[in-house]
């Protein structure tokens, strides 16, 4: 069945007393607040993935990376990889975020190997997707976008696909106060479930959760989320205040 979510992407944000907060007012708030049946994910730098568990532990709240690496194990100083991630009790990797993809060089080739060693290792990848603000103007969003999701998913397996949360993130919309309009992302996110309908099928089309990122707030989520192919959000900025991220949460019905 297809599932709702909010992700809370904190990227390189969470001092410890930070993170102490910050985590147990999002999960006090949950309990109390957030009864619509919204997945909600917090994704913490990795050295705060232990205490964000511990403090969200006895909670429905899960706990996310922002990364993992494409090999098990090995000599590659400051990386993360999800057989770690896995035995920590991880539950989603954010893969692909073009924050990586951009200063990273992260490119489909790579991402595809991650999501594939994401799926080895039992944790659900959210693969994130999205055109810049020049490729957007050069109308070429439709091409990127497929040719993002075909090199990065269609290698997986009939059961991983539908493992597997898609983010659709426009570039020009990350922590840049714009958001695309709910009509914008609809048409990207039902053009993303074609892409999969076209591949897989129809049912597992209709079964993958497609989320969008970029800018949202409390103010603009129930907008968004309205729409039907939209099955929540990724959030940035707003994600690192526990009353907005509760909110964005609560805006999915
Ligand atoms: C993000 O980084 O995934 C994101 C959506 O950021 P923001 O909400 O700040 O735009």
């Amino acid at each position: 069945m297809r599932k709702y979510i909010v992700a809370g992407n904190w990227k390189m944000n969470g001092t410890l007393a930070d993170t102490q907060k910050l985590a147990s007012e999002v999960v006090n708030m949950h309990k109390d607040e957030v009864n619509n049946g919204v997945e909600v994910v917090m994704i913490p730098p990795y050295i705060g993935i232990t205490e964000v568990q511990r403090l969200a532990k006895g909670s429905e709240v899960k706990v996310g990376s922002q990364n993992c690496h494409k090999e098990d194990s090995g000599a590659y100083t400051g990386e993360i990889s999800a057989p770690i991630l896995a035995s920590y009790g991880v539950d989603y990797v954010i893969i692909g975020h073009s924050e990586r993809r951009e200063y990273q060089s992260e490119d489909n080739t790579l991402l595809a190997q991650k999501v594939g060693q994401a799926h080895r290792h039992h944790l659900t990848p959210i693969y994130c997707v999205g055109e810049t603000l020049e490729e957007r103007e050069e109308n070429r969003h439709f091409e990127v976008i497929e040719q993002q999701i075909s090199e990065g998913l269609f290698h997986l397996s009939t059961d991983n696909i539908q493992r597997t949360v898609i983010a659709y993130e426009p570039v020009w919309a990350i922590g840049t106060g714009k958001t695309a309009s709910k009509d914008e992302a609809q048409e990207i996110h039902s053009l993303i479930r074609d892409l999969i309908a076209r591949r897989y099928s129809q049912h597992i089309a209709d079964e993958i959760s497609i989320l969008y990122g970029g800018s949202v707030k409390p103010n603009n989520a129930a907008e968004l989320f309205s729409m039907p192919d939209i099955d929540g959000g990724l959030i940035g900025g707003a994600s690192l205040n526990s009353r907005d991220f509760i909110d964005i949460c609560k805006a999915v019905k």
